[in-house]
């Protein structure tokens, strides 16, 4: 589950390690499913063993660990947490679902030795971790696997990647090519903001639109990383230290099928796409029927809800 914010969150909450000493790396044998970790867990704590962390960075949904030591080149140990995947610097909430524990070794000179400990914890076991050096980062997290970050994406990023697609909206903003860091509950309030149905062929939306889309992708991404991401359903995504994310409260479709929508008062809507749950408001994002000539902006109904909409969310 964890998207962008989350993610983001958990990267925010390691970033304080940065100029650590790894100690010690672990990887716990439990009788959980086991994780995905290349090379394998005794190779990749060897080469972890006395190096410095030297930069926290995030690629879409995934950590990037910079690990380096003065005489050799830096490796980047890559963590996705996928669904049920945590980075923590707190206890984890079970003892058994630890799947990687690095001490560290915080402080120089006299304060040295004050040692912590970084945990990834991950209860369904579908996280991954690797350690890759830079061209491996690059085939990982590159170019050619993620598009812009959703924090940054603009209008003209999406419709020159999605414009052509057949595919519905919802699903392409999924495609983490296209734009990386956006899931399932973004992707539904980030339509909703820009007053889109989700079931829109992406052809069919028109350029002014993919603006409104991108906009509405930053201005909620980064909100919800300033509420530390969403805790929801499970309830299992925690901040690195161990608390709930706040951005769950400011929902306006996502998992409120049947509750009135805070902007026009018509019942949430939810549909499946694709195997996952799509929540809308059919009346703040009209259907589109037929072909939109590419190059026109939307219609002016849904134009004037989209203001609405923006006013009622306080933008
Ligand atoms: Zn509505």
């Amino acid at each position: 589950m964890p998207e962008l914010p989350e993610v983001e969150t958990m990267r925010r909450g390691i970033a304080g390690l940065c100029g650590a000493r790894i100690v010690a790396a672990r990887f716990p044998q439990g009788t959980c499913r086991p994780l995905a970790i290349a090379p394998p867990p005794t190779e990749i704590a060897a080469r972890l063993e006395g190096h410095r962390i030297v930069s926290v960075a995030r690629f879409g949904k995934r950590v990037a660990i910079e690990v380096g030591r003065e005489e050799s080149a830096p490796h980047w140990l890559v963590i996705e947490p996928r669904m049920t995947g945590l980075l923590l610097v707190a206890e984890p909430p079970t003892p058994n679902h630890v799947r990687m524990e690095l001490e560290v070794a915080t402080g120089t000179g006299s304060s040295a030795g004050a040692c912590q400990k970084l945990l990834f914890w991950d209860q369904r076991g579908l996280g991954t971790i690797r350690l890759l050096d830079a061209r491996g980062l690059d085939r990982a997290c590159g170019a050619a696997k993620l598009g812009p970050d959703g924090l940054v994406v603009t209008g003209s990023d999406l419709a020159e990647r999605l414009g052509e697609s057949r595919r519905g909206v919802k699903i392409a903003l999924l495609d983490q090519r296209a734009v990386a860091g956006i899931g399932n509950i973004y992707a539904a309030e980030i339509l909703h903001r820009a007053a889109i149905d989700p079931r829109t062929p992406c052809h069919a939306v028109a350029a002014g639109a993919w603006e409104a889309v991108a906009r509405a992708a930053r201005e909620i991404l980064a909100s919800a990383v300033a509420h530390e991401g969403s805790s929801i359903g499970d309830e299992l995504y925690r901040t690195a230290d161990n608390r709930k994310g706040g951005f769950q409260k400011l929902h306006r479709v996502y998992g409120l099928a049947g509750t009135p929508c805070q902007a026009c008062g018509a019942p949430i809507e939810r549909i499946v796409q694709a195997q996952r749950s799509t929540f809308f408001c059919a009346t703040c994002q009209p259907r589109f029927r037929g072909r939109r000539r590419r190059g026109t902006s939307p219609k002016p109904r849904a134009e004037r809800l989209a203001k609405l909409v923006r006013r009622s969310l306080g933008a």
